[in-house]
């Protein structure tokens, strides 16, 4: 048992442990996730721009695999404990005011149940934050799979930056579903910077960069279009890349039509 000096049984039932730096502290200076506890400083400490959530929740069926970075200039405390208790890490960036929190390994149920509790919350404590971006990482668990897409991707982005792609040209008016226009961090000329809105220059992932997703409704449509793209471009065949205009199309047509849902639930309410 634990004993500390000068404090009787019942003074011990106001401290709680940060469940980070185990660490005892006043219940009261502490906040509150479901069960768990945490200090501010932890709440606040930052790794490296560079370190990696290996944190998962793959199961052995599971088909594809999901990621989200958060990037915030300002953040509510309790939307920090919850992105803690769900696994997140928080890492320096130098080009936002606060930091990003990059999710743990999800499949695609996890990915959506957590996301739908983390948007409710960011609903709730939406004054006291404010999300910058969220890019999304994608990829198939079979390898063969994952490969084709990846490559298949940096073969056809030439392409979708450098000729009359009606899916762009749609995006740069109808940005509604990704949440953000293009901007430095997400462009569409240089087809090999990692700054390219859909960028494969990281090891086995593709990620979405366009994306500030700010509620559920959007994420779900969303998740919608990159499951459709990145299922088109696996199964491009090689000797067919001269049909770029095709994929073009149908790109333009998924996403037309995921957006304009989008905007309909959207002014619903739903
Ligand atoms: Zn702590």
């Amino acid at each position: 048992m634990l004993v500390i000096k000068g404090f009787n049984s019942d003074c011990l039932r106001d401290y709680k442990r940060c469940d980070i730096c185990q660490r005892l502290y006043y219940k009261d200076s502490l906040v509150k996730y479901h069960n768990k506890y945490y200090c501010l400083d932890c709440l606040d400490y930052k790794a490296d721009y560079s370190t990696q959530n290996d944190y998962n929740y793959i199961k052995d069926n599971d088909k594809i695999r999901l990621g989200i970075e958060l990037e915030f200039d300002y953040i509510a405390d309790k939307l920090k404990a919850f992105l803690f208790y769900y696994k997140f890490k928080l890492c320096y960036d130098g080009s936002i005011d606060f930091g990003e929190f990059k999710s743990p390994i999800f499949n695609i149920h996890r990915f959506r149940y957590v996301l739908k509790k983390f948007y409710e919350m960011y609903k709730k404590y939406k004054y006291d934050s404010k999300l910058v971006s969220s890019h999304i990482h994608f990829s198939f668990i079979d390898r063969e799979k994952n490969s084709k897409l990846w490559n298949n991707w940096g073969y056809l982005k030439e392409y979708f930056a450098e000729e009359e792609s009606k899916f762009i040209e749609y995006l740069y008016d109808n940005y509604d579903l990704f949440g953000r226009k293009f901007n430095s961090y997400c462009q569409v000329n240089d087809y090999d910077s990692r700054y390219f809105f859909i960028n494969n220059t990281l090891k086995n992932t593709i990620e979405f960069r366009l994306c500030k997703v700010v509620n559920y409704c959007q994420l779900k449509w969303l998740l919608k279009f990159i499951l459709k793209f990145c299922d088109i471009i696996k199964k491009v065949d090689k000797v067919n890349f001269n049909n770029y205009k095709k994929i073009d199309y149908l790109l333009y047509n998924y996403y037309r039509y995921y957006n304009q849902k989008y905007l309909k639930e959207l002014k619903k309410g739903v």
